[in-house]
């Protein structure tokens, strides 16, 4: 991906005409698809991620003021914003999660510089496959370049959340900004978000990993994840733990009727999906199909009945998965309510599942989706000094 030479050119020209200057530096960070675990991050339990070759670039140069001027190709918008302001930005909100990096790293003591930068992704905004967070990891990522210090891949994860959380506003768990900074070439990261330690895990050889986008885009600050997030934290509560992770499932099967329904329904879902991780792990190492089939379709059956985060688009594009040839098993992917979804596929058989994805997408809903494998993709870094100068 950091080969893309029409991409640099894209950028490298748009710096030009926008900056008056080229840039020198480059800095990317990768979106990331949760291949098992839906919502069980902010519940501290385990997630099955992936850290995606789609992913954000910006190019940089510092400008010696203290303002960030900035280009997104993506938006094709123009904005800038004051170090040393700290409120949000009404016109641009797209500015904040910039910003929000910006006085995080303030806060913790870190000197930050002014610089220009334009911004272009491959990761589809609001699409459950976070370019949010790979724009945050992107940006602290130049910060850190120009400032001439480094944080660990972990602490800038958890500063790029702490951004989201009280600068944008989004009370986000640590999945994203984790996958985007811990990424491994090559590996999906079995997360445990309680400790946040992690394991980088090989896919067996002979199944992809396709993103099913439905193009239904859907909004994060909506109210159902704060919904969903305060009944989780309301089962922890009537059933005596800090966070649903601690509860075993026979401490649940005991008081689950002592819940209002909904809750009870949320919090089965959370538990059931947390074993799923373990158990998919296992099974995708060990390339075993039925047990991914069956995984998937129960994560998807809970994703439809007890965390209730299934939308119209998204039960047509799992009809699609489903009949295509190739396919192994699908399920949801991002926070649900539209978006992207995720299948693994017979490599063999990737383009046959992808055109028939597509055709049986487009008759049902007449939207015309996007289908795309993805590979596992490094976290975010400076794009390396030898292949700029090779350009
Ligand atoms: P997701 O993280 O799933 O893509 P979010 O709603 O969390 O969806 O974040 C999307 C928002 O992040 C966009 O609406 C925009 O404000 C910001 N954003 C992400 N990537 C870019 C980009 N390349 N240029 C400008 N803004 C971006
Ligand atoms: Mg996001």
């Amino acid at each position: 991906m950091t080969h893309d030479p029409h991409r640099r050119d894209l950028i490298s020209r748009t710096f030009l005409t926008t900056f008056g200057a080229p840039p020198d530096l480059w800095c990317r960070a990768p979106g990331r698809v949760d291949l098992m675990g839906s919502h069980t991050d902010y519940n501290l339990g385990a997630v099955l991620t992936l850290p995606i070759g789609r992913d954000t670039w910006i190019a940089a140069r510092a400008n010696s003021t203290r303002t960030v001027r900035l280009h997104s190709l993506n938006l094709g918008a123009d904005a800038a914003f004051a170090l040393d302001a700290t409120g949000k930005c009404a016109d641009h909100p797209w500015l904040d999660y910039v910003h929000g990096v910006a006085r995080m790293l303030q806060e913790d003591g870190l000197s930050v510089t002014g610089f220009d930068g334009v911004i272009h992704s491959t990761v589809p905004l609001r699409s459950g496959l976070s370019s949010s967070a790979a724009l945050e990891c992107a940006v602290a990522t130049v910060f850190e370049a120009l400032g001439g210090w480094q944080l660990a891949p972990l602490q800038k994860a958890l500063l790029c959340q702490r951004a989201e959380n009280r600068h944008v506003g989004v009370n986000c768990g640590i999945l994203d900004q984790f996958t985007s900074c811990m990424g491994q070439q090559g590996c999906a990261l079995l997360l445990d978000c309680r400790d946040l330690s992690s394991h980088a895990m090989a896919i067996a050889k002979g199944i992809r990993i396709v993103i099913c986008d439905t193009r239904a885009q859907r909004e994060l600050t909506g109210s159902e994840y704060g919904e969903r997030r305060e009944q989780c934290e309301t089962g922890a509560r009537l059933l005596g733990c800090a966070a649903l992770r601690e509860v075993t499932p026979e401490h649940f099967a005991a008081h689950a009727h002592e819940l209002p329904a909904s809750v009870a329904k949320r919090c089965r879902f959370i538990l059931e999906e947390h074993a799923r991780v373990y158990t998919l792990a296992a099974a995708l190492t060990t390339g075993e199909r039925d047990a991914i089939r069956q995984l998937t379709a129960a994560s998807f059956d809970g994703a439809c009945h007890l965390y209730e985060i299934a939308s119209p688009a998204m039960h047509a594009m799992m009809a699609a998965m489903l009949a295509a040839p190739g396919v192994i098993g699908a399920r949801q992917a991002g926070a649900g309510f539209g978006g992207c979804m995720v299948a693994f596929v017979e490599e063999a058989q990737v383009e046959a599942f992808a055109t028939a994805v597509r055709s049986h997408y487009l008759a049902a809903t007449a939207v015309e989706p996007e289908i795309y494998p993805v590979t596992a993709a490094a976290g975010a870094e400076r794009i390396g000094q030898n292949e700029e100068e090779a350009k």
